[in-house]
């Protein structure tokens, strides 16, 4: 006898990145960020009160929306703070998407929106990304023709790092009729020159999803924020969030850390830098690895080597150092690296050498 619905008893749920317990590991493969968080994370949480905790926390946040909306130039009821951006995802399908209605997304994309529609039990509609993973064309004129209510864009792209220029996305949320999630989880590191904000100006049905988890080197406190016009902020402020979504102590850090722009700045920089050096160390060793724009690398193995690409993620695992395989179509000739350290990047191309040597 199970109780389970039936729409969650046929589903699978989230895989998540393998998180050893164990201090040697190396881990190339959530995409975290190898800087600390800002040290004003750490003096938030040193002067922190611990008798406010006695209290429930301020329900909405105010003081990080605040933060935020004075970040991007925006008011405070075009913010709503989540706990993570994953938080925000299940907002918006179950904000805005009935059972049983389509939801849109690219194939490949994140692999937590398929989970999410299935526990909503809303049908999904999979847009093949072309070669070089650039979305189609005609995607917005696809998303209609499914009648999604509900669209997923990551940008830059996972797992490829690939960007959709802010111009390609306002023609999308002009053409398409229901709401456009942009999951710009990783737009932190991005080159420079990329801007959306205007786009939840410029449109009703447009969400932005930001997250500390990357580019602010939080993802253990679980903490992300979405972007959009008041008329599709508030009912899920107001209505579908849970009463008391984000804790006392988790506001404060957040706040804080967002606050220190300069630091952030940083280590953004710092993994930018790293990327273009661990790029061309994995395509000296003849690793197909395409430009990201992302905190990852995608690196393609070619059928001449001697080792495919779940060898390589074997291998690289039995000597402590984990990256990302999905045994998926168009991934499974691949591996998703997240770019480290400086000491971590030579400690793989080190273990790389020997694996292709
Ligand atoms: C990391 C990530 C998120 C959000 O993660 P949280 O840790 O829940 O904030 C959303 N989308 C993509 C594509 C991600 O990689």
């Amino acid at each position: 006898m199970t109780f389970e619905r039936p729409n969650i008893a046929s589903m699978q749920g989230y895989t998540s990145g393998e998180q050893p317990d164990g201090g040697e590991v190396i881990k190339l493969n959530t995409n975290e960020n190898p800087y600390p968080p800002s040290p004003a994370v750490s003096a938030a949480i040193a002067g922190f009160a611990v008798e406010t905790l006695r209290r429930y926390p301020q329900p909405t946040a105010d003081v990080f929306r605040d933060a935020a909306a004075t970040l991007h130039g925006i008011n405070r009821d075009e913010v709503i703070a989540t706990r993570g951006g994953d938080e925000l995802l299940r907002l918006v399908i179950t904000t805005y998407v009935d059972p049983g209605q389509r939801i849109g997304m690219t194939d490949p994309t994140y692999s937590l929106y398929p989970v999410l529609a299935d526990i909503q039990g809303c049908p999904i509609f999979k847009q093949p990304l072309e070669s070089d993973w650039g979305l189609a064309e005609d995607f917005a004129r696809q998303l209609n023709d499914n009648d999604c209510r509900l669209a997923f864009v990551v940008n830059p792209h996972a797992p490829s790092g690939q960007l959709v220029s802010t111009q390609r996305l306002r023609a999308i949320a002009d053409e398409f009729k229901g709401v456009l999630l942009i999951d710009e989880a990783y737009v932190d590191f991005i080159d420079g020159g990329y801007d959306s904000i205007s786009l939840i100006r410029e449109f009703d049905n447009v969400i932005l999803l930001r997250t500390l988890s990357k580019g602010y080197s939080l993802a253990g406190l679980r903490f992300g924020y979405g972007m959009a016009a008041p008329s599709l902020i508030t009912p899920m402020l107001a209505k579908t969030r849970d009463s008391y979504n984000l804790d006392a102590l988790g506001q404060v850090i957040a706040t804080a850390a967002i606050q220190d722009q300069d630091y952030a700045k940083q280590t953004w920089a710092s993994v930018r830098e790293q990327r273009v050096l661990l790029q061309s160390s994995l395509i000296e060793l003849g690793l197909s690895v395409p430009d990201s724009q992302a905190n990852f690398l995608l690196a393609g193995v070619n059928a001449e080597n001697s080792v495919t690409a779940q060898d390589i993620y074997r291998l690289l695992k039995e000597q402590g150092l984990l990256v990302r395989y999905f045994a998926i179509d168009r991934l499974a000739d691949k591996l998703r690296i997240s770019v480290g350290s400086e000491t971590e990047n030579a400690r793989l191309i080190n273990l790389l050498e020997d694996i292709l040597g």
